[in-house]
């Protein structure tokens, strides 16, 4: 067969299987030669020529056979010097799939094992919608194990909103896509337990040598090594090391590289080095996909339970808080509702998660705002909407319009008024402030983080 061949086969398969399949199986191959009755293709993987063989082996035998009828059989050869090889494997022999080869050195994997894979964090399993697209879209493209385009992913958001579900669905499709990465997932914290132990067993070159043998590297929650500083310099170390390997890197984080404070500069650029994604808050259509999912498993688990119609509309527009405390919601509905033997009705929901509900009820006043921040500050209520204009009652009046801006949903006016009568342009001018001051002056930034989750808990 001529590459002209294999190329008008690959047209015709390009239009038959259609562009998905095509784009995954048949364009990896590289038509390698036809000898003796043998087409012979290239392939990245053994799991690819696998499956493959199995799946379009008939389709491209008949399409070869049709211009080289001697052509009886197809064989797929790993092709080596591929990123998808085990970097210890150098033999230049490549392994024909019929008879893989078997790999005799020791695997990493034996002695360094991350976080055991929750069956329910997969790809399947992630609804999708606008607030976290991206990271999603980020999170497939590593999934596949093709050539390393940014290096790291970094994924942040706040908690529960599906970091580390989204690593362990790469994790899992990785181990179906490609058995023979070695993909090492742990949390920061694990990194760095498994650090010291290295360090007090004076065990520091093996714990290299480990590390720098992962082909993919998933760190979660690494704002946890934050003012750790030799967690930090191994960890840095070791990114490096895989970077240059062109081996693969995901991080998640609850902030972005920037927000993490106690990082040393080195560190949070590298970390800025790849694609860096967020995962928004979820909004009313993601929340209702992800109860209208979460359904239809427990319907599977409690048959003949009934949901009564707007139940799940109603959840996805009262618990606005994060995904987790949404599962907990429905897990306890079901559970609830089926122990009393009674369908999932308004009134059963309202009794059920009262305390859930009326959490998410809390709307923050101005008077609550005013009272937390003359706290937090140590001045009079008197002196923080009075008029003096001293710094030291200036800066927390503010602050204070600032948290009454972003907190409440009472207008510039109705915010001065409140604040001994000022104009909306005083309020405008004080929200502009501090919202300029917290990203230059890091005492500012945290007193307002801090304030904000007082008065939101
Ligand atoms: P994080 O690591 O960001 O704190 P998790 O990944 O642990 O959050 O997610 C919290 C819970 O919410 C998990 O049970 C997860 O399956 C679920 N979850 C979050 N986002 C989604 C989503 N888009 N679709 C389905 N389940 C989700
Ligand atoms: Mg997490």
């Amino acid at each position: 067969m001529t590459d002209d061949q294999w190329g008008t086969i690959r047209d015709e398969l390009s239009r038959t299987l259609g562009e998905n399949s095509f784009q995954s199986w048949i364009e990896p191959l590289t038509f390698i030669e036809t000898d003796d009755g043998i087409a012979r293709f290239g392939v990245p993987t053994n799991f690819l020529g696998n499956y493959v063989s199995q799946n379009y082996g008939d389709v491209l035998l008949s399409k070869i056979a049709r211009s080289n009828p001697s052509v009886r059989r197809i064989v797929f050869e790993v092709a080596p010097a591929t990123r998808h090889q085990p970097p210890r494997d150098t033999s230049a022999k490549s392994n024909a799939v019929a008879s893989p080869a078997v790999n005799t050195a020791p695997s990493p994997s034996d002695t360094l094992t991350g976080s055991p894979l929750d069956k329910r964090f997969t790809f399947d399993n992630f609804v999708v919608g606008k607030p976290n697209e991206l990271a999603h879209a980020a999170a497939k493209r590593v999934a596949e194990g093709g050539p390393v385009t940014f290096n790291p992913l970094f994924l942040y958001g706040g908690v529960g909103l599906g970091k580390t579900h989204l690593m362990h669905a790469i994790a899992w499709e990785l181990r179906t896509r490609q058995p023979h990465l070695n993909v090492l997932n742990l949390s920061a914290e694990q990194f760095m337990y498994r650090f010291v132990q290295a360090l007090r067993d004076r065990k520091m070159m093996d714990f290299k040598e480990l590390f720098r043998s992962v082909d993919v590297l998933m760190v979660d929650d690494v704002q946890f090594i934050a003012g750790k500083d030799s967690t930090q310099e191994e960890f840095f170390h070791t990114f490096n090391a895989l970077v240059d390997q062109q081996k693969q890197i995901i991080i998640s984080a609850d902030r972005a590289p920037d927000e993490i404070k106690d990082l040393e500069n080195r560190i949070r650029s590298r970390l800025q080095s790849g694609l860096v994604v967020d995962l928004h808050p979820t909004d009313y259509e993601l929340r209702l996909g992800i109860l209208q999912s979460k359904t239809e498993t427990y319907s599977q688990m409690y048959p003949g339970l009934e949901v009564g119609a707007g139940i799940l509309e109603f959840l996805a527009a009262r618990i606005v808080s994060n995904v987790r405390i949404l599962e907990g919601a429905l897990t306890r509905l079901f559970a609830f509702a089926s122990l009393v033997g009674k369908p999932i009705t308004m009134d059963l929901t309202q009794e059920c998660l009262t305390d859930i509900l009326r959490q998410s009820e809390r709307k923050v006043s101005i008077e609550e705002i005013q009272r937390k921040v003359a706290d937090h500050y140590l001045i009079r209520h008197s002196d923080l909407v009075g008029p003096k204009r001293v710094r030291t009652f200036a800066r927390p009046r503010q602050i204070a319009m600032y948290l009454c801006k972003q907190l409440t949903t009472r207008s510039l006016p109705e915010i001065g008024r409140h604040f001994g009568g000022r104009d909306h342009t005083t309020v405008m001018h004080g929200v502009r402030r501090i919202e300029e001051l917290r990203k230059q002056d890091a005492q500012i930034a945290e007193d307002v983080e801090l304030l904000r989750r007082s008065l939101e808990a």
